[in-house]
């Protein structure tokens, strides 16, 4: 049996650091943000190459405070991506602010930034590409239009820790970057977990009172803020982890540069493009098949477990229904939705594996 991932061997892996670690939180009784988070956020932000880093309990909350503190709110317009997780588009919606979609560019599945500029109105307040799959948006082309119109850059770079974009780390480009430590991403909390990071000074600091209910000082309410505070357990084991986060990404990469090697000239599957000048993380390694449903069939039966990352793409949801929104409306979006699957990649993923899942997807049509 071949998974998509394995976080009971990476928890194997580390297991002595990690329940220190927690052991370490427990005796300390700080549960709720703390020290061992107030580490992790400058670990983290010194990881990324940014200033500060806020903590928070998901990534869908960094997004949430990165579009608040940018000043997102209702009668805005916010452009991303129709092909995404939910959880981008979500984040727009909180705000009461509209979700105003641009159709991917088919060879990295991140936004067009081609199409960027006809999709800008007097009411856009912001521009969030996704780094999508582990590999960054066409940071310069999106920055460069979104300069000329004075609209702030936030990156959605939840799949996207340590990935790079001609040397800046994800999240280091726009006005502020938010990062997801669900269990299952590159760097993941034992937990729920997410962090915004930033270089501005004033995003920051309104960040982190829209965290903790709005408040600078205890009881001194400023802003309308949440509780979206990081447990204490989780910065604690976050930091551990994070120690090891290079490595799982090296190994992640040498995973997909293998894949890809053994599967370039396949007649069965397309292999997904890493441009020069980007650090693909591979968070994702995604084939595209217009049979894929028939080839995770097949791989189903040889006990390989496959993903779909997203089978609908976000303005064909029910739930965003009221965009108004049609199939036909973001084609390539809509593409990618019935081709792409996902193989299983993860630090711990032997060469031996990667070889057993390409072999069973090269005799698919075979015997
Ligand atoms: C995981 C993810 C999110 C949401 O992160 P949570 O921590 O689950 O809230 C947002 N955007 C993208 C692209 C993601 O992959």
């Amino acid at each position: 049996m071949i998974p998509l991932l394995d976080l009971k061997a990476q928890y194997a892996s580390i297991k002595g650091e990690i329940d220190a670690a927690v052991l370490g939180v427990l005796a300390s009784a700080q549960y709720v943000l703390g020290d061992e988070v107030a580490r992790f956020e400058q670990e983290f932000a010194d990881y990324c190459g940014v200033r500060h880093a806020v903590a928070v309990n998901t990534g869908t909350s960094a997004l949430h405070l990165a579009l608040l503190a940018a000043g997102v709110g209702p009668g805005d317009e916010v452009i991303t991506v129709p092909f995404t997780f939910v959880a981008t588009v979500s984040a727009i919606c909180y705000t009461g602010a509209r979700p105003v979609f641009v159709d991917v560019e088919p060879s990295t599945l991140t936004m067009d930034a081609r199409q960027l500029e006809a999709k800008i109105t007097p009411a856009t307040k912001a521009i969030v590409p996704v780094h999508l799959y582990g590999q960054m948006a066409d940071m310069d082309e999106i920055k460069a239009i979104a300069d000329s119109y004075g609209i702030p850059v936030i990156e959605d770079a939840c799949q996207a820790h340590g990935a790079e974009y001609k040397g800046a780390r994800a999240g280091s480009i726009g006005l502020s970057g938010c990062f997801s430590f669900y269990p299952g991403k590159n760097l993941g909390a034992c937990g729920e977990g997410g962090m915004a990071v930033t270089n501005s000074d004033d995003q920051a600091r309104t960040m982190r009172m829209l965290r903790d209910w709005g408040q600078e000082q205890r009881y001194h309410h400023i802003l309308k803020g949440f509780n979206y505070r990081m447990d204490g357990i989780q910065g604690a084991i976050l930091r551990v982890k994070l120690r090891h986060l290079e490595d799982w990404t090296e190994a992640r990469r040498a995973i997909g540069h293998r894949y890809s090697t053994l599967l370039g000239g396949s007649t069965v599957v397309k292999t997904p493009m890493e441009l020069v000048g980007r650090r693909h993380v591979y968070h994702v390694y995604a084939v595209r098949s217009r049979d894929r449903d028939g080839l995770r069939r097949v791989l189903n039966a040889e006990g390989i477990q496959s993903g779909l990352h997203y089978p609908i793409p976000v303005h064909l949801q029910k739930a965003h229904a009221d965009l108004g929104h049609q199939a036909g409306d973001f084609p390539v979006s809509e593409e990618a939705a019935q081709d792409v699957m996902s193989l299983p990649i993860y630090p711990e993923m032997t060469m031996r594996q990667v070889e057993i899942v390409v072999e069973t997807l090269e005799h698919a049509y075979v015997d």
